[in-house]
């Protein structure tokens, strides 16, 4: 499985990836095949970001006419894709004016500096914000300061000093942390690197009332739980609590990279104005093509009520792999967005790689998870396929 000569490059390369022994070639659907021409079905999605599988026709033939008329011209210039790609994503994720960033974390970057224009503009000296434990934003020094994982942390401190971390799931815990100097809240409504666990409704309505009595802006995270993932559009549709400021990223370009954070119209008319934020590529036409047609095929092809459907049979397999091994010690999720919790003894390391050698991609999530992000194409029968495939990973 391992390409020798392929893998000799990485010397090239800076180490902070712990990369598994193999090195891809390409994809199709729900496969991927490696420079050996082995065939793998995917339940990893390049971590949730292939949400229409590998090789969408139509994304693909769309981005290549995009590439011959014109890839990149900066935000100093208008573009129509880019009003497109906006007009679209805000229908989708309900919110009403969106900035397009290169990635997550700087989606989670221009969330922070919204909230804090929008206290700044309201005159009300108020800087800190409240995160969760176990939470993951990303890993730039803003991103990492309101990501509750110490490990990730460490050896980066003093991050910003104005962040507090509340428990998931527990209002009181937010309650507690709450003063007159807390600016907004950021969650995942459903957190994913953290384990895969879902926010209940109480905690979700809980956090918007106290944001709503509290002048705090309620920023959720749907970097990964969005995008239909879920089984809704945006994780928060199911709800109802819509969030003040949302970020995106991962599916939303379907392998392109790009992200975006989104806002109502009453925090766009406080926060951020002409000249207090930028991006030189962000949301750049090619960029745009992508949202926008990633967009679309989702609207055609019914990919969010395909997930409903299909979802079911998924979480049905995995109790039933958890009535079979001991090893399995919970299962959680939602949608397409699900996590079997093993017990310490079999550590999810061991599982993954021997899952890989089988044919199986999955990776893991804190608190020894294996996470299950297909493709939100998976069928069926890829949903059986990789049962079998785990069972024996599992033994
Ligand atoms: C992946 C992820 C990020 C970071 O996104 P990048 O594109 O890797 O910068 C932030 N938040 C959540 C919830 C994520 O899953």
């Amino acid at each position: 499985m391992v390409n020798e000569k392929l893998m000799a490059a990485e010397e090239n390369l800076l180490h902070v990836y712990n990369r598994f022994p193999v090195a891809w070639e390409r994809g199709e659907g729900m496969y991927l095949y490696d420079t050996e021409g082995k065939e793998y079905l995917d339940f990893a999605a390049g971590i949730a970001v292939m949400g229409l599988g590998y090789g969408n026709k139509k994304l693909n033939d769309a981005m290549k006419a995009q590439m011959d008329k014109i890839c990149h011209i900066s935000n100093l210039y208008y573009h129509e894709n880019v009003g497109a790609a906006a007009k679209a994503l805000n229908e989708a994720s309900g919110m009403d004016r969106v900035f397009f960033t290169n990635s997550g974390t700087e989606a989670i970057e221009g969330a922070l500096k919204t909230a804090r224009k929008y206290a700044y503009t309201k005159g009300n000296d108020r800087f800190e914000f409240i995160a969760m434990e176990d939470s993951f934003h990303g890993r730039s020094i803003g991103a990492l300061s309101v990501t509750g994982t110490s490990a990730y942390r460490e050896p980066f401190e003093p991050l910003l000093p104005t962040v507090h971390f509340a428990k998931y799931n527990d209002l009181d815990s937010v309650k507690a942390l709450v003063n007159d100097k807390t600016c907004a809240v950021i969650l995942e409504p459903l957190q994913g690197e953290g384990g895969i666990h879902p926010a209940t409704r109480e905690f979700m309505e809980g956090v918007r009332a106290l944001c709503d009595e509290n002048d705090m802006l309620m920023i959720c995270d749907e970097i990964q739980c969005g995008m239909g993932r879920t089984g809704h559009m945006f994780a928060w549709q199911e709800y109802g609590v819509r969030p003040d400021v949302l970020t995106m990223a991962k599916a939303i370009g379907d392998g392109f990279p790009v992200g975006a954070f989104a806002m109502t119209e009453k925090v766009a008319e406080s926060s951020l104005k002409a000249g207090d934020h930028g991006t030189t590529y962000g949301g750049n036409p090619l960029a745009c093509m992508a949202v926008k047609t990633v967009l679309e095929i989702f609207k055609e092809e019914h990919v969010v009520e395909h997930v409903r459907e299909v979802a079911p049979y998924l979480a049905e397999k995995l109790a039933w792999l958890k009535q079979r091994h001991d090893c399995v010690k919970e299962c959680r999720g939602k949608g397409l967005i699900q996590g079997i919790e093993l017990v310490p003894q079999k550590p999810v390391g061991d599982v993954v790689k021997k899952a890989l050698d089988l044919g199986l991609v999955i990776i893991s999530a804190k608190g020894n998870t294996i996470r299950f992000v297909p493709p939100l194409i998976v069928e069926k029968g890829h949903v059986d396929e990789m049962a079998e495939k785990l069972e024996a990973a599992l033994r």
